[in-house]
């Protein structure tokens, strides 16, 4: 699980930041992307990477500015020129598939692959077997919303050693063993498949928030987060500012990781006002509030890594 930011500024493109869009890279997990947000040109941007369009299956969109999303019909549209035919599910507020659509039906473009569309509301978006993405409404001009994604719990690894010391020879048998199942074997004990597999895996936490006031709902959506992502529209004094326009300080992004007891802050959604220069500066701002945060710039990766138990 590795986060690669593909577009870090706010508002309009800059030479040095392109507009909003982040990859969860879920590789190893599923096979999959999920992109969160598209602003223009972010196709652009895949291309100085090794990210495959067609990897893509799921694009959340946190809200309907431009800035967000005038990069999702060039992307749909490539990713089908390119071979794409999985489908994609679209999650985004109330008027997401009017906006895609009305571009694919005026240029005249058939995908050869089927789009869905959930438009989102507070609660769970989407849930499976082994993730859970919860929506919550954050403080913009517009609808905006920040996304919570829940890795769920795995059963631990099966304790190979430990299953042929008791006797249990490989085969079917091991799967049910590995998902903590009663198993009866052929002579007729029955073995608590508990016993033989380590402790569960913890599945991980990314927070990824679209473009905010300082809120509480930004605060219950991070809790206890492997990583949030917070915008930092503002340097630290100009809260007035970030208040008028409805964005962040360095200050209260890094306020909201110190609250919710995130292990990583990442910020994101920098103004073009800050150069290369100030960059550090920001970073600072937010470090004296909480220490583990970074500033995120085109291209830059993160991964997640799974926690280790120490039991193991
Ligand atoms: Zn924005
Ligand atoms: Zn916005």
């Amino acid at each position: 699980m590795e986060v690669l930011f593909l577009g870090t500024g706010a508002g309009v493109p800059a030479k040095l930041r392109n507009v909003t869009s982040i990859a969860l890279k879920l590789l190893e997990e599923r096979g999959s992307v999920w992109l969160f947000d598209c602003g223009e040109a972010t196709q652009h941007q895949i291309l100085h990477t090794t990210l495959k369009p067609r990897r893509v299956e799921k694009i959340f969109i946190t809200h309907l500015h431009g800035d967000h999303i005038y990069g999702l019909p060039g992307f749909l549209a490539s990713r089908s020129f390119q071979g794409g035919e999985l489908d994609v599910t679209i999650y985004g507020p109330k008027g997401i598939q009017t906006f895609v659509e009305t571009n694919l039906s005026v240029s005249q473009t058939y995908l050869k692959y089927r789009l869905h569309f959930v438009e989102v509301s507070e609660g769970i978006v989407f849930e499976d077997e082994q993730f859970l993405v919860e929506a919550r409404l954050l403080e913009h001009g517009i609808a905006s919303y920040g996304y919570r994604v829940v890795e769920k719990d795995r059963p631990g690894v099966l304790l190979v050693d430990k299953l042929k010391e008791a006797g249990i020879e490989p085969g079917p048998v091991y799967k049910k063993v590995k998902n903590g199942e009663s198993v009866t074997l052929k002579d007729g004990t029955v073995v608590d498949g508990k016993k033989f597999t380590g402790p569960d895996i913890k599945g991980r936490v990314v927070t990824i928030l679209g473009d905010t006031r300082f809120c509480g709902a930004a605060k219950e959506l991070a809790e206890g987060a492997d990583l949030l992502i917070h915008e930092a529209t503002f340097a630290a004094g100009e809260e007035g500012l970030a208040y008028e326009y409805f964005h962040s300080t360095t200050t209260q992004a890094a306020q909201i990781a110190k609250a919710a007891y995130v292990k990583k802050l990442c910020l994101t959604h920098i103004s073009s006002r800050y150069d290369r220069d100030d960059w550090k500066m920001l970073e600072g701002e937010a470090k004296k509030v909480f220490a583990t945060t970074e500033v995120a710039y085109d291209f830059k990766e993160i991964e997640i890594p799974l926690v280790k138990s120490l039991s193991q």
